[in-house]
C-alpha cells in the first residue's frame, strides 16, 4: 500500500513538472507550429513587417528595465496577426493627428512572465500572476506610448513606461493638461481599434478576444529559426 503511493506521488509530481512550477503548460514551439496551420490568426509577426512606420524600443532586450537584466536576446517586437493588424488601424488614426506608435513589448515568452513575478516578490499588480499566465505570452498585449512624426519624440505621459506608482493607473489624476490630453489620446484611439487599456497602466493595451490565444513559451529565436 505505502509503496504504492510512493509510486502515485511520484508520478504526480512528475506531472506537475510538466505542467511547468506554476501548473500553466505554455505551448511550445511545435505545438504552435500546429496550431498556425489550423489557424493562420495564430501566427506571431513581427509588427516591423505590418507596421514598417512604427518605432521599437524593445526595453526588455536592454538592462534599460525594472529588473536591470537583459531579458531577450533580440530586440523583437511581435503579436498574433490580428492584433497587428488592429495595431496598424490604430496607427493610422494616430498619424492623421501627427502621432506615431511606439513600442516597448509586445509578445512575452512565459518564461519572462516566471521571471518577472520571482524578482517581484509575488506581486500581480505590476506583473502578471505566472498561475494564469500574462496576455503579453498569449501575443495579444502591447505596452506602447506615442511619438510625435516629426521629432520622433515621446509625447509627455503622466508616468515612464513600467513604473509601479499609483500615477501609472490610467485614470490616476493628472494636473497638466497636455498630459491629460496625450493620455487620453492613446486610450481612446486604442479603445477604438479593438484594445482595452489595462486599469493599472496606462501603457499597456490587451486585445479584446485574447482568450482565444494560448499562452506561449516560445524565445526570439526559436521563432525565427525556418
Ligand atoms: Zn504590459
Amino acid at each position: 500500500m505505502k509503496n504504492w503511493l510512493l509510486a502515485l506521488a511520484s508520478l504526480l509530481s512528475l506531472q506537475a513538472m510538466a505542467q511547468g512550477k506554476y501548473g500553466l503548460k505554455a505551448t511550445t514551439l511545435a505545438e504552435y507550429r500546429a496550431s498556425i496551420v489550423s489557424n493562420p490568426d495564430k501566427e506571431l509577426v513581427a509588427l516591423k513587417d505590418v507596421i514598417p512606420d512604427i518605432v521599437l524600443d524593445v526595453r526588455y532586450a536592454t538592462t534599460n528595465n525594472f529588473t536591470k537584466e537583459k531579458i531577450y536576446s533580440l530586440p523583437r517586437a511581435y503579436a498574433r496577426k490580428p492584433v497587428a493588424q488592429a495595431l496598424y488601424r490604430a496607427q493610422q488614426e494616430f498619424k492623421k493627428l501627427g502621432y506615431g506608435i511606439k513600442v516597448y513589448d509586445g509578445y512575452r515568452p512565459y518564461s519572462a512572465t516566471v521571471k518577472f513575478y520571482e524578482v517581484m516578490k509575488g506581486d500581480t499588480v505590476y506583473v502578471a500572476s505566472p498561475y494564469k499566465g500574462s496576455k503579453h505570452n498569449r501575443g495579444c498585449a502591447l505596452d506602447m506610448t506615442l511619438v510625435d512624426l516629426k521629432t520622433k519624440k515621446e509625447l509627455k505621459m503622466p508616468t515612464a513606461w513600467d513604473t509601479a506608482e499609483k500615477e501609472s493607473w490610467a485614470a490616476a489624476p493628472v494636473k497638466d493638461p497636455e498630459v491629460r490630453k496625450n493620455r487620453e489620446t492613446l486610450i481612446s484611439v486604442m479603445e477604438r481599434n479593438g484594445f482595452k487599456v489595462y486599469e493599472a497602466e496606462w501603457w499597456h493595451f490587451d486585445f479584446v478576444g485574447w482568450q482565444n490565444y494560448e499562452v506561449m513559451d516560445i524565445d526570439f529565436e526559436e521563432l525565427e529559426k525556418k
